[in-house]
This record gives C-alpha cells, structure tokens and sequence, in this order.
C-alpha cells in the first residue's frame, strides 16, 4: 500500500497560493458516486488564476496529483488517494460569449453552460443537458449523449503542463469515443473555447427538453452512481449485453445494477469501492460467457486498488 503523503512544505507551498488546502478530506463527499476515502491532501482553487497557480506549484514541486472535475466518471478506491487531489469547480466557472463561441473555464458545470447557449439561441450544447460534468472533465472524457460529442464543438482548450501553460487545438485532441489525448497527458485543463452555431432559441430548447425527458425515461436520475460503467464495445451497446445477459438487479454489499440502464451501477446506500469492482467482474464474466464479449471501464478508477472479495 502506498504511503501518505504528509508534507507540510507541500501544504504550504499550496496554501501560498490558496487558501482551501484540506488534509485527511474524505472524497466520497465530492464524487457522484459517494464512494471513496480520504485524499492526503485536497486543494480547491476558487479562480482561475487559483487553478493556474496550483497547477503550476504541483509541476514544480513533483507532487503526485489527480484531477477531479465534477467527479461523475470516477470510482475512488476504500483507501483513498495518496498524494494531492486538486478539485476544479465552482469558483472556476467564468463564462464569456464572443458571437458563435462560448469561452469558459474548466469548473463551469455543463448542465448550466447548455442552458446558458439555449437561452443565447446558440445551438451544439443540447446534448450536454444532462451530462452533470465538468466543462474540464467532459473535454477531457469527450462527454457525448444522443449521437453528439465534445469533440464536435471544442475549437480550442488551454492547459497548464509541465512545460507550461499551452494552448490545444481541436485536431492536436486526438478525440475518439469517450477519449482524447488528455487522458494520457499530464495536463490541467483551464479552459475551454467552444464553437457553436446561431440558431432559433425556441428550437434549441425544444430540442434540449426532448433529450432531457429522454434521459429521465431511460435512465437512473436519483440513486448515486457514476453513469455507465462500461464503454460500448464497437457496434453494440454495453446496457443491451448486460441486459440480455441476465445482469439487472445483480447486487454486491451495497452496489446494484439498475433496473432501469444496466451499464449502470448504483449506491444503494453503503455501497464501497471493492463492492462496485467485485460487481464489475461480475457483469463482465456474465458478459463474457454469453456472448464472448469483455467489457472495457469507462469509470475511471483513481486511489489505491483494494483486494477483492
Ligand atoms: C447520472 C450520470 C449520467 C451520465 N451521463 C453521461 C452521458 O450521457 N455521457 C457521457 O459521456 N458521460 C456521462 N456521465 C459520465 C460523466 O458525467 C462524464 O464522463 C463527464 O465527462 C465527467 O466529467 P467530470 O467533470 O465529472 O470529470 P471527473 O469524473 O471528475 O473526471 C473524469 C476524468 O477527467 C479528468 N479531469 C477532470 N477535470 C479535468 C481537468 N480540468 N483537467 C484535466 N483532467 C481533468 C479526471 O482526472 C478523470 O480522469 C454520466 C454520469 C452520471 C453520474
């Protein structure tokens, strides 16, 4: 097991350039899922000149860091996450409009910037409605719903790496389903230019509605949970499998797989970390068995892999 990591030249070096560094800060508090220990060390900047100024101190000092967004994609481990976990949200959040294009900082929660579009009458963004991500997190994931992606309408995204602070364009991305380049970079994304399309505000909102009343028919809204947790393999839908396959209602401790969406997992309550990965193999090898097919995570796992039961 990794070792805490308790630098209180760390903790002041971050505190120099934000006041909200938290120690022994459990992280199911801060995740969709409500599943997780403690981070050793969470930072929460609450601008963006906070955000760029951490980032920059945690490259410079070598600290081992995670990102969290709005933590809707993530499985935390039991144990938690050694080292420092830097959380991106309200604060983070300034949006400007320059004609077509939205810019915006990575913690503005994209629910909030697709209403923010219909109400302009800019069109792009209905299909973001119910993604409760971060603008960061879902550029990151390339967040899609109903046939549309982020890698549709991001033009550009600004990041703070260890070279510094650049700036990324759509095609250096690499965007597929559900990845870019993003996720295997060491990068802290600030900020995003999104290019959207003038069009009739009624239409835009019509259009979101519909796909809102969509989701809610169609999928889990209440229970915690991270959204699906499997990928769809190519040409097929990880749900539709796992329905097929007999997994709906399968239950581990506190974990189940919803009645409703079977890609997706939910917190019945006291659901832990090792519950939902027990669960995820399970599915998997119903999977398996019936049609020859494994299933790869979407979740992304973060913290220390506990053993199984
Ligand atoms: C009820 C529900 C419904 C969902 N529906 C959908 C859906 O329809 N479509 C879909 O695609 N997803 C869906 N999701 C999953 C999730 O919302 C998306 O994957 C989203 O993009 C995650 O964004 P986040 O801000 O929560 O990122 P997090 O979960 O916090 O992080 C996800 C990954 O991105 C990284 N990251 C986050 N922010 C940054 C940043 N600023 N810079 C660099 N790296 C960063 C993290 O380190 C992590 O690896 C759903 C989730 C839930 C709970």
């Amino acid at each position: 097991m990794a070792r805490r990591v308790q630098s209180p030249d760390l903790v002041r070096r971050l505190r120099q350039v934000c006041p909200d560094v938290r120690e022994r800060e459990l992280l199911r508090k801060h995740v969709s899922f409500r599943i997780g220990g403690p981070a050793d060390i969470l930072v929460v900047p609450r601008s963006g000149d906070e955000l760029r100024a951490v980032a920059r101190a945690l490259f410079d000092e070598h600290a081992p860091f995670v990102i969290l967004g709005a933590g809707s994609n993530v499985l935390i481990s039991d144990g938690g996450i050694r080292g420092v976990v830097l959380k991106i949200g309200k604060g983070v959040d300034r949006v400007t409009r320059d004609g077509d294009r939205i810019i915006a900082e990575s913690g503005v929660g994209l629910p909030h910037l697709a209403r923010d579009a219909a109400a302009s009458g800019l069109s792009g963004l209905e299909f973001a409605a119910g993604i409760p991500a971060s603008l960061g997190g879902a550029v990151v994931m390339n967040a899609g719903a109903h046939g549309h992606a982020m890698a549709e309408i991001v033009a550009v995204v600004h990041a703070v790496t260890p070279d510094g602070e650049v700036e990324l364009r759509a095609a250096m991305l690499e965007y597929a389903y559900r990845t870019s380049v993003l996720q295997q970079r060491a990068a802290v994304v600030t900020e995003a230019m999104l290019h959207l399309r003038a069009a009739d505000p009624a239409a835009v909102r019509r259009q979101t509605d519909e796909w809102l009343a969509h989701r809610s028919a169609t999928q889990p809204i209440g229970p915690p949970s991270s959204g699906c947790v499997f990928r769809n393999p190519a040409g097929d839908h990880a749900g539709r499998l796992i329905d097929l396959a007999g997994g709906k209602g399968l239950q581990v401790g506190g974990a189940r797989v919803s009645e409703i969406h079977a890609n997706y997992i939910v917190n019945t309550g006291e659901a832990t970390a090792v519950d939902v990965l027990t669960l995820m193999r399970k599915v998997n090898a119903l999977v398996e068995e019936k049609f020859g097919v494994r299933l790869d995570a979407e979740v992304k796992l973060l913290g220390e892999t506990a053993p199984d039961r």
